[in-house]
């Protein structure tokens, strides 16, 4: 069956390309009816940061690809924080140094330097492996007794992985295909440390395998790490999960990965939820006014499409024909202004009402003494929403609808001419007989009225609007004079007339 699982350390809010992955490992357990877990990998406590680990969650719940299995939540293969599978990872180490596959290692961090700046002083990269393991203070070096004399003693020590030499890796990676790597440029990687903590790679692979883990979904930054952990595998006689690297998330201009300051710069976020810390606030998606669907399809998107020019996926649709294969091996650049276009697609598909629900709590927290039912701010944002991409611009495209003009914009009062005021005047009365106030109407009688006057539209039509107005701008004029009602624009006609 289908297991996969999104592990992140929780060292701060999660990356945007860090919820791509948790997207991809949802979309591939639902299309192949297996199931998505979450495990928390904070085993180096050092980069352990208060809130990540609740950040996250509440993160893929916003998004709706919350797992089926993590912290308190079907624990069948709990616990689901490393930190609390601590026990457990130690005598996966001696397994590997019985079997010779791994060692211990005495070298202090001033010994390391200085090998390794000796290498750099004669031109060549250190690599903890075979090419100079008979210089380093190992248990390969030590006898036996001499190694169990030093651990005895407390000193420190790392458990190593032994890697083979001389061997070229045939490696498969769904999304790369055939992946070739040589042991000899390969680090013997830390395993374990002396204060009983395994590394994140020991960790990640026994959990891996406890945990029924059948595909491995991460992103490249993560291929490197890739041969360890398939010869982990081997040395431990366990099938390996199948891997996919995911393809880098770009900045939008210029090369290379998308980065924090990208975003400070271009004034886009790149995480999902706002983070506030005493160090400032990171903002988010959420709190830019994106919706959750917004932000599935644009992440869904980077790095894979269904091979047609389809861009608009639900995620329900992306359950059925997300696949792997079809995943691009290059970066994926990231569009800060298609991302709005997205959620202009996403705003048109909502509710008018659900939309006017959003708007009333914008419109509460401003002081204002005109107040519309929810059906009417939903008739106000079906006028307005066309040229919108956010519910938090409705209001600056609608403020006249709630405030009455106290000044006229100066360049369209050039159409205010000495018989406009009886205009005017002769139009409040016209209103005054409407007794059904819908726009369609009024725009029927008024007009009717133009006609048999023979009265020409622009002497009427631009001096209403800026009396309701204030500026020729603003959607149809006789949807705003519904809305606004008679007894409102009748009351604006003539504070424009004084
Ligand atoms: N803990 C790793 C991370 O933070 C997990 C990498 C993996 O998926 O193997 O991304």
């Amino acid at each position: 069956p289908v297991r996969v699982r999104f592990a992140p350390s929780p060292t701060g809010p999660l990356h945007i390309g860090g919820v791509r992955t948790a997207l991809f490992n949802y979309l591939f357990a639902k299309k192949n009816g297996g199931t998505f877990y979450l495990r928390i990998e904070d085993t180096d406590q050092n980069r352990f940061v208060p809130g990540a680990e609740e950040y996250i969650l509440e993160a893929l719940e916003w998004l709706g690809i919350s797992p089926e299995e993590t912290i308190g939540k079907n624990e069948k293969f709990g616990p689901y924080r490393q930190s609390e599978r601590k026990h457990l990872y130690k005598q996966y180490a001696d397994l590997l140094i019985e079997s010779g596959n791994a060692y211990y290692a005495f070298d202090t961090a001033e010994s390391l330097d200085a090998h390794r700046k000796q290498h750099e002083a004669e031109g060549k990269t250190f690599i903890y492996n075979h090419h100079n393991r008979e210089k380093l203070d190992t248990s390969l070096v030590l006898t036996e007794a001499e190694t169990a004399k030093r651990i005895a003693n407390n000193e420190d020590y790392v458990i190593r992985f032994k890697t083979p030499v001389n061997e070229t890796l045939h490696l498969k990676d769904i999304i790369r295909g055939e992946v070739k790597f040589e042991t000899n440029l390969l680090d013997d990687k830390v395993l374990f440390k002396s204060d009983g903590m395994p590394t994140y790679h020991l960790a990640n692979i026994v959990d891996d395998h406890l945990m029924e883990t059948s595909h491995v979904i991460r992103g490249e930054e993560w291929l490197p790490s890739m041969p360890l952990h398939v010869m982990l595998y081997r040395a431990f006689r366990w099938d390996a999960p199948e891997f996919a690297h995911l393809p880098l998330i770009l900045k939008p201009i210029g090369n290379g990965k998308l980065s924090k300051r990208d975003g400070d710069k271009m004034g886009f976020p790149v995480f999902p939820l706002e983070w506030k810390t005493s160090e400032g606030v990171s903002s988010g998606y959420r709190e830019k006014g994106f919706f959750p669907e917004t932000v599935v399809n644009f992440l869904a998107l980077l790095g894979w499409n269904d091979g047609t020019e389809k861009e608009l996926f639900s995620l329900e649709e992306l359950t059925q024909v997300f696949d792997l294969k079809r995943v691009h091996k290059s970066g994926a650049k990231f569009d800060p202004e298609k991302n709005k276009w997205f959620n202009h697609q996403y705003l048109m598909k909502q509710e008018d009402l659900v939309l006017a629900e959003q708007f009333s709590k914008i419109i509460e927290s401003k002081d204002l003494n005109r107040y519309f039912s929810l059906v009417d701010l939903a008739k106000i944002v079906s006028l307005i929403k066309e040229r919108a991409d956010f519910v938090s611009e409705f209001y600056d495209m609608s403020d006249f609808f709630f405030i009455a003009p106290t000044t006229y914009d100066e360049k369209a009062s050039k159409n205010w001419k000495a018989e406009t005021p009886a205009l005017m005047q002769e139009l409040i009365s016209v209103l005054e007989e409407i007794s059904d106030f819908t726009s369609v109407n009024i725009e029927t009688i008024v007009k009717d009225w133009m006609t048999k006057n023979e009265i020409g539209m622009g002497k009427v039509m631009q001096p209403f609007r800026l009396s309701l107005v204030g500026a020729l701008k603003g959607p149809h004029l006789f949807d705003i004079v519904e809305v606004i009602g008679k007894q409102e624009t009748i009351s604006r006609l003539q504070n424009a007339i004084n």
